[in-house]
């Protein structure tokens, strides 16, 4: 009889057909085998779950800002993958920016390689970034590995990643095309959003009437007619205003190749909860109303919105304008990395979703997304990474025993399901203070390891 590594009994796992009792056999990191509960099998380490947890495939979160090399104290790879290890995530993909430099260039994703070999707890691949002068070098980037390319529509606030034009995405789109990978895209209207004044007030209504549906509205009608004439594979980033649900649907009727996410945030919080001053709450597009929020999970519930993602992006505390609480001088973005399961699950149980749900949600379509077939479902040939999860467990959000750099969190004090119990990479239990295991990853055919250890060599 074959012996395994590691051999679990799961009475409850999440298959790609749905929850079922099984026996998962673990060789070299990668599930080899797959049989019934109480299958004959024998391994090195034999592991029975209980009947109170659930295996799932480990999460895997293809939204992630780590703002490292250059930006480290916002936020750094030790401290980000550590926090998604905790979450029940095995693989996140960076995005590029909020680092120095931006991974525009194929010296910028040496450079964000180089600063996160040896810190990740779990694995981590990398997008490449499309700005307006860069169209040659995004070739370049794709044949070093990165799993597709972003662009913004709207000003990003920063010099080294400015957004591009309508007319400049559909070159963009043309390449990227070209060479076989996805585009995607912060999909807010320049052109709109410069018809609205920047605002400072304690008053989350009024900052949310500073960012209305529209400018996101007008961006994605944009980067669906350039998808269409291009017949590039396009991917919204982050939706929050449900307005465009509709058109979305539309287009992708007419076999537009278009896929959108949203994230935790746009789906548990909404305006009306969020209190003045409260700017761990802020987010770029932003939390709408309660109405908007229940529209959203209509496009889940029919299928127009594919996936949740945790778009986590952090910064320092003083960022965040905490003592002043202006949502006008507060840096946008979430930091959810850890809570991003629980979150998710203790809003789609209430209306009546199944865990089986979730996983297709934040496992098996992200990883989808990001051309990682290898990952976010539990199939032979696989990579050996889960979470074991307590669904029916409660626990109230703390934000002392979160891992992210900087503990801001929105959900402080908030009541949540699910625990996750353990999360293991190819086989192996992540160890949350131990030697970081993660590795680099790229797509697939290209060898990032050897690359980042010859630069290190080299350095
Ligand atoms: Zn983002």
């Amino acid at each position: 009889m074959t012996s395994f590594d590691l051999l679990i009994r799961a009475p409850r796992a999440i298959m790609p057909e749905g929850e079922r009792a099984v026996s998962i056999g673990v060789t070299s990191g990668r599930i080899v085998w797959i049989g019934a509960f109480d299958a004959p099998g024998s391994a090195r380490e034999a592991v029975t779950l209980d009947s109170d947890s659930v295996l799932l495939p480990g999460l895997v979160d293809s939204h992630v800002h780590i703002c490292e090399p250059g930006n480290t104290d916002w936020e750094g790879f030790l401290t980000a993958t550590r926090a998604a290890a905790a979450g029940g995530i095995t693989t996140l993909v960076d995005m590029p920016l909020d680092s120095v430099p931006t991974t525009v260039t194929l010296e910028a994703l040496a450079a964000k390689r180089v600063a996160a070999d040896g810190q990740c707890h779990v694995d981590v691949g990398f997008w490449g970034g499309a700005i307006p002068s860069n169209l040659a070098d995004l070739p370049k980037l794709h044949a070093a590995g990165v799993l597709g390319f972003k662009s913004f529509l709207c000003d990003t606030g920063t010099d080294d990643f400015p957004g591009i034009s309508p007319e400049h995405m559909q070159s963009v789109m043309r390449v990227v095309s070209g060479l076989g990978t996805i585009f995607i895209v912060h999909a807010e209207s320049a052109e709109a959003s410069a018809n609205m004044h920047a605002v400072s007030t304690r008053h989350y209504r009024d900052y949310l009437a500073s960012r209305p549906k529209g400018i996101e509205n007008l961006s994605i009608a944009q980067v669906v007619e350039a998808a269409r004439a291009t017949g590039a594979r396009a991917h919204i980033l982050h939706l929050s205003s449900a307005d465009a649900l509709p058109m979305i649907a539309s287009a992708i009727a007419d076999g537009v190749r278009l896929s959108v996410e949203t994230c935790p945030h746009y789906l548990a919080l909404s305006a009306e909860d969020i209190g003045d001053g409260e700017t761990a709450a802020k987010v770029g597009p932003p939390i709408r109303e309660d109405s908007n929020r229940e529209r959203l999970w209509a496009g889940i519930a029919d299928g127009t919105l594919d996936m949740i993602v945790s778009d986590h992006s952090p910064c320092t505390p003083d960022m965040k304008a905490l003592d002043t609480g202006d949502f006008g001088a507060a840096w946008g973005g979430i930091s959810s990395l850890q809570l991003g399961l629980p979150v998710v699950w203790s809003e789609a149980r209430r209306r009546g979703y199944w865990l089986a749900d979730v996983v297709r949600w934040m496992a098996e379509r992200p990883a989808a997304l990001a051309g990682l077939l290898h990952k976010g479902r539990l199939a032979v040939g696989g990579d050996a990474d889960f979470a074991v999860f307590a669904p029916d467990e409660e626990f109230i959000v703390d934000p002392a025993r979160l891992h992210h750099r900087h503990p801001v969190t929105p959900y402080a004090g908030k009541s949540l399901s699910g625990v996750v119990r353990e999360t293991l990479l190819r086989g192996r239990r992540i160890e949350p203070f131990g030697r970081p295991r993660g590795e680099l990853i790229a797509r697939d055919g290209v060898r990032v390891i050897e690359q980042t250890h010859e630069l290190k060599r080299s350095a």
